[in-house]
C-alpha cells in the first residue's frame, strides 16, 4: 500500500515509531550505521531507480546495527525524481528510519518550505541539510569579489535550512554536514565555527563529508569536546566502484580531498581485481567505522553501497571491527599498520587543528594531552576593514545626509537579495562576493589551498573570518541565526 494512501492516524504513529527510534538510539550513545542511496535522475525509470534504495531499507530492517536510509539530493545531478515520491516508495519496502537531504543548490525559500511540508506528512525520520556543490545551471566565469554576474541560480544556505525546520515546528530530527578535512587555518576552523551556528540555529546531530584522514575526524570530535558541545556526529564513509576508483583524482569528491598517494593506493588495490578491491576497501571501511566509534562518533553514514549482498557484506565488517578493536591502542595499530607512512594531507604542510592527533594513549580531548596548533589567521585587508567600518557606521541611525546615502550605495548597489541580505553575519562584507551568495558561513567545498569551488580566488569567507579575528569578534561567526 502506498504510504501517500495512509491515514492521518497511521502517518502519525509512523512517524513517532521512526522518528523515535533514530532519535532514541543517536541520543542514546547508541553506535549506528546508515546506508546513502542517491535521488535517482529523472531520466531513469521509476521502479527500477529506486530499487536500490528499497533493498537497503530492507537491509537496514533486517539488522540492529543499522538505522535506516539516507537520500541524497541532487549529487548526480539537479534533474531527479521527486524526493518525497521516492521517500515513499522505500518506506513501502520496509518499515526503517529514512532520512531524506535536503540540497539549497537551485533551490528557493518558497520550494523549501513546500517540500519540507510534504516531507513531514509523508512521515519521514529526519532531514539532512547541505547547501550542495557548484550548480550545472551556475554561469561561467564567476568567482569570490564579483558582485554581479547575471542569473546566478538560487543556493539555500544548510545553516538557514536548519533554521527554517527548527522554527516551523516539524516533528522531524535536524541534520546539519560539517567538512572536518580542510587543510588551512581558516577553512577548517570556518568550518567549524559554521557547524556550531548549526548547532546554534537547532541542528540536532551533524553528519561529516567524506574523508579517509582519521586525524582530520579525531580533531573535529576533541574541538568539539573542547568546546563542550555535546551532540551525536556521523562520519560520512566512502564505498567506491571499481569505475570510480579507476576516475578518482585530487577532486573527484566535491569539497573531498583526494590525496595523489591515497587514490595511487586504491588503484593498486583494484588492478588485483574486483574482489581484492572489495576486500581491502571493507577493512579500511571497518576500520573507520570502528576508530570513529573510540572517537566519539556517534555512527558511520555509508555512501556507495549498491545491492543487499554488499550491504551485508558492509554490516558483517563494520561489526567485526567493533568486536575486534574494542580498545583505542589496538585499533591505532592496526591503522597504522595498514597505512604505514601514507599521508592524508594533499598538502604538503597542510593545517591541523591540534598537535598529538592519532598519537596519543587516549583517543578523547584531554586539555594537557590536545595541545592546540599554534596558528594566526590572515590579516584582513586594508579596503575590507574600511569597507565594513564605513558600511557599520552607515548604518547607525539617524546619519541620513544625501552624502551617507551615496556612500551607503557604492558599499552596497543593492540586488534581488535585498529583502534577505543581512550583511551582520558576514562582517558587513556584500555577500554577493560569494559566487553561492552565502552569507551564515562558507560551503564546504573550497580547494584544499582555500581556493573557492568556483576557482579564480580564495573562499570569500576568508576575508570575513580575518575580520572577526581582528574585531576580536570570532564568536560572531558561530551565533545561532536570529529570526
Ligand atoms: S543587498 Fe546585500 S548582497 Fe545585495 S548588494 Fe547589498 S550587501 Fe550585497
Ligand atoms: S566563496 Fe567560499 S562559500 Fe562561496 S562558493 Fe566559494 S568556496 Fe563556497
Amino acid at each position: 500500500m502506498s504510504t501517500k494512501r495512509k491515514d492521518a492516524n497511521q502517518l502519525n504513529m509512523h512517524l513517532a515509531e521512526t522518528t523515535s527510534s533514530l532519535k532514541n538510539r543517536l541520543q542514546g550513545g547508541e553506535f549506528v550505521v546508515q546506508f546513502e542511496t542517491p535521488l535517482p535522475l529523472s531520466q531513469e525509470p521509476f521502479d527500477s531507480a529506486v530499487e536500490n534504495g528499497r533493498n537497503l531499507m530492507k537491509a537496514s530492517k533486517a539488522d540492529d546495527l543499522v538505522s535506516g536510509v539516507v537520500i541524497t539530493d541532487r549529487t548526480r545531478g539537479e534533474e531527479c525524481h521527486d524526493i518525497v515520491e521516492v521517500a515513499e516508495a522505500l518506506m513501502d519496502a520496509a518499515d526503517a528510519p529514512l532520512v531524506l537531504t535536503f540540497a539549497g543548490k537551485n533551490r528557493s525559500g518558497q520550494a523549501f518550505r513546500e517540500l519540507l511540508a510534504r516531507a513531514e506528512s509523508a512521515g519521514i525520520s529526519g532531514i539532512l541539510s547541505v547547501t550542495g556543490d557548484r550548480s550545472a545551471e551556475h554561469p561561467h566565469g564567476d568567482q569570490p569579489g564579483k558582485r554581479r554576474t547575471k542569473a546566478r541560480p538560487d543556493y539555500l544556505d544548510s545553516a538557514e535550512m536548519i533554521h527554517r525546520i527548527h522554527h516551523s515546528g516539524a516533528n522531524v530530527l535536524i541534520g546539519g554536514t560539517v567538512n572536518p578535512f580542510k587543510y588551512t587555518v581558516s577553512d577548517q576552523y570556518l568550518q567549524y565555527y559554521k557547524a556550531l551556528r548549526k548547532i546554534n540555529s537547532g541542528s540536532d546531530y551533524l553528519v561529516t563529508h567524506i574523508g579517509w584522514d582519521m586525524s582530520k575526524l579525531q580533531a573535529l570530535q576533541w574541538y568539539l569536546q573542547m568546546r563542550e558541545f555535546s551532540i551525536p556526529v556521523l562520519a560520512r564513509i566512502a564505498l567506491l566502484s571499481m569505475e570510480e576508483i579507476n576516475q578518482i583524482h585530487e577532486d573527484y569528491l566535491p569539497g573531498t580531498p583526494v590525496p595523489k598517494n591515497f587514490a595511487a593506493m586504491l588503484q593498486r588495490e583494484a588492478s588485483l581485481g574486483y574482489n581484492q578491491s572489495l576486500s581491502a576497501q571493507l577493512h579500511r571501511i571497518g576500520l573507520q567505522a570502528a576508530g570513529c566509534k573510540l572517537m566519539g562518533y556517534s555512527g558511520v553514514q555509508i555512501r556507495g553501497v549498491s545491492g543487499q549482498e554488499t550491504a551485508n557484506m558492509v554490516i558483517n565488517r563494520i561489526r567485526e571491527a567493533l568486536n575486534t578493536y574494542s580498545s583505542y591502542p589496538a585499533w591505532l595499530e592496526a591503522w597504522k599498520e595498514h597505512h604505514t607512512d601514507l599521508r592524508f594531507s594533499p598538502l604538503l604542510n597542510g593545517f591541523y587543528t591540534f598537535r598529538n592527533l592519532l598519537n596519543t594513549d587516549h583517543p578523547m580531548y584531554e586539555p594537557d594531552k590536545c595541545p592546540l596548533t599554534e596558528e594566526s589567521f590572515p590579516q584582513p585587508s586594508g579596503k575590507d576593514r574600511m569597507h565594513a567600518g564605513l558600511y557599520r557606521f552607515l548604518n547607525e541611525p539617524p546619519l541620513l545626509s544625501s552624502l551617507t546615502q551615496r556612500i551607503q550605495r557604492l558599499l552596497c548597489p543593492g540586488c534581488d537579495n535585498k529583502d534577505s541580505c543581512r550583511p551582520e553575519y558576514c562582517e558587513y562584507l556584500c555577500p554577493a562576493e560569494c559566487p553561492k551568495q552565502l552569507m551564515y558561513g562558507p560551503c564546504g567545498n573550497s580547494s584544499p589551498d582555500g581556493t573557492c569551488e568556483f576557482g579564480g580566488a580564495p573562499c570569500f569567507f576568508h576575508r570575513v573570518l580575518a575580520l572577526a579575528a581582528a574585531g576580536k569578534k570570532l564568536d560572531t561567526l558561530e551565533s545561532g541565526i536570529a529570526s
